[in-house]
């Protein structure tokens, strides 16, 4: 059994991709070609934005978010202390201070009463200003983001969502409108690294906004600086306004997302939504905590995190599973404020008794759109028998 079984994916959509870079190859439009443009519609009309931008991977999206909004030194941006090693990594690339906040152990996403917190303690010290917070859609699921822009609002923060797991998602709210992942953020990134819910053959990613001086901002800080409004005159076309950096997704990436963005909306989104029902039924009762979908919230779940209860050892868990063929993961081991690179920094001390409790019980399970019913039962199965 495969974690995250992108062959089977390819068999399913083998004709449509085949094609689409066929297509590429044979015009030769390697860089900028029309299905990046393409692409950039689709996506932008699917999470109900303005304004889509590719790039190379979802790190460099959150970094151009960043420059474009001029955070750096002197800075603090609000990040959650259980995400991946990029969203912390970020801010901190850019001179700013990232501030690590605690997540609620029921959704894993960010705490807003932590987050408040975090922002009176910064206030406080005065040695830096809260400028930005970064919310991450951890594991497939929105972060409460009803919450959180009060609390940005309250502070005059903006918001960046990291939708790097989370494109797919969605909130729909008691007038029954829904909003989808990736449209939440003032600026808003994904990444389309191939283990991710849209995942292409290499890496990618992409920044949403409806804000056309944003949207024009980090087109041009994507590509050298260039100023991307007078493209069609030819004396403005090595024009560099800006120093800038070189982040484009290649056309071939593009045609991969093309088509598996059709597949994505038309069964795939569904189908891991089954899966997720069929483990959460079949593990009902066994003593794990549950990954929980608040009423309003869908999740494209990137991931199907569990909580083992005290007293059971993971890593014999992990060791006993893939025995039986079953590969595991841990996503996160370690807390953002305990990695080494904020050694000594003020980035390392943060208050996060659940961040730190989860590292030590979370196991994440087998999860695609793929996957079939007895596999699912086969990975319940095997896995209770390894917790009795
Ligand atoms: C994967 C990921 C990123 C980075 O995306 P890359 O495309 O690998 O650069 C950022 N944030 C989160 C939460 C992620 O899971």
């Amino acid at each position: 059994m495969q974690f995250r079984d992108l062959k089977r994916q390819y068999e399913h959509l083998k004709t449509q991709i085949d094609d689409g870079m066929a297509e590429v190859i044979t015009s030769a439009s390697f860089i900028s070609g029309p299905q990046v443009r393409a692409l950039e519609e689709q996506l932008a009309a699917y999470v109900g934005v303005k304004h889509c931008i590719t790039c190379a991977n979802g790190t460099d999206a959150i970094s151009i978010a960043l420059e474009a909004w001029g955070i750096g030194p002197g800075d603090a941006v609000f990040v959650p202390d259980f995400t991946f090693f990029s969203t912390g990594e970020c801010p901190a690339a850019a001179g700013a201070t990232t501030i690590f906040v605690d997540v609620r152990r029921d959704t894993y996403n960010m705490d807003p009463a932590a987050l408040e917190t975090a922002i009176e303690e910064v206030l406080a010290e005065g040695k830096v200003r809260p400028k930005v917070v970064i919310a991450v859609d951890l594991f497939g699921l929105p972060a409460d983001y009803e919450r959180i822009c009060d609390v940005c609002k309250k502070y005059g923060l903006l918001l960046l969502e990291d939708g790097a797991q989370g494109f797919g998602g969605s909130i729909t709210n008691h007038l029954g409108h829904e909003r989808k992942a990736c449209s939440f953020g003032d600026i808003s990134t994904t990444s389309f690294f191939p283990a991710k819910p849209l995942g292409c053959y290499g890496d990618g990613g992409a920044i949403f906004t409806d804000n056309d001086e944003w949207a024009t901002l980090c087109r041009s800080i994507a590509v050298h600086g260039k100023d991307m409004e007078h493209q069609d005159d030819p004396m403005a076309k090595y024009n560099n306004l800006r120093i800038g950096r070189n982040s484009r997704l290649d056309t071939l990436q593009a045609a991969v997302l093309l088509a598996k963005l059709r597949a994505f909306q038309d069964e795939e989104l569904a189908a891991v939504n089954r899966v997720a029902e069929h483990y959460t039924e079949l593990l009902d009762g066994s003593g794990l905590m549950l990954p929980e979908v608040a009423p309003g919230y869908y999740s494209s779940w990137a991931q199907y995190t569990v909580q083992l209860p005290d007293g059971v050892d993971r890593d014999a868990v992990q060791t006993q599973m893939k025995q039986a063929g079953i590969p595991t993961m841990v996503y996160y081991v370690k807390p953002m404020h305990l990695q080494g690179a904020f050694a000594g920094t003020r980035s390392a001390q943060a208050h996060c008794p659940v961040t730190e409790d989860l590292c030590g019980r979370v196991l994440c399970l087998p999860m695609h759109p793929y996957l079939t019913e007895e596999e699912v039962a086969e990975v319940v199965r095997v896995l209770k028998e390894c917790m009795d």
